[in-house]
């Protein structure tokens, strides 16, 4: 989508810290962390929340979800622990409208989230 940010990202055109990349997805640092790992896993292809996939998107989902512990532990989070968030919608929180994973941590996060 072409005024979609994080197609941007994902097309190159507007630059990432980039953490991983496949040729279905990708990961990148947020740029205002709220915890000292704060990372974004996106697909490359518009979705536009987790809500957009269907059936025929379980491989990419399983994709997404096995980068998201793989960012983990690549950062150290394995032992202490991490979250994964996926805001969904406008009481979801989510401000970007291309379907990413939140992955944070390095701290501890409370619970229940505000
Ligand atoms: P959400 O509120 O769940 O839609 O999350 C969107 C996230 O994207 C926020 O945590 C923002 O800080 C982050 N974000 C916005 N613009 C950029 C960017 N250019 N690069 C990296 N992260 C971004
Ligand atoms: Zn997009």
């Amino acid at each position: 989508m072409s005024n979609c940010l994080f197609c941007k990202i994902a097309g190159k055109t507007i630059p990432a810290m980039i953490i991983h990349e496949d040729d279905q997805t990708l990961a990148f640092d947020d740029i205002h962390p709220q915890a000292p790992v704060h990372t974004l896993v996106i697909p490359k292809r518009h979705v536009t929340s987790i809500q957009d996939l269907d059936e025929s998107d379980q491989p990419l989902l399983a994709r997404l979800l096995l980068v998201c512990t793989k960012v983990a532990k690549d950062k150290g989070l394995a032992d202490p622990g991490f979250r994964l968030v996926a805001n969904t919608g406008r009481d979801g929180g989510q401000t970007v409208l291309h379907l990413h994973f939140h992955v944070m941590g390095g701290r501890h996060l409370g619970w229940p989230p505000g």
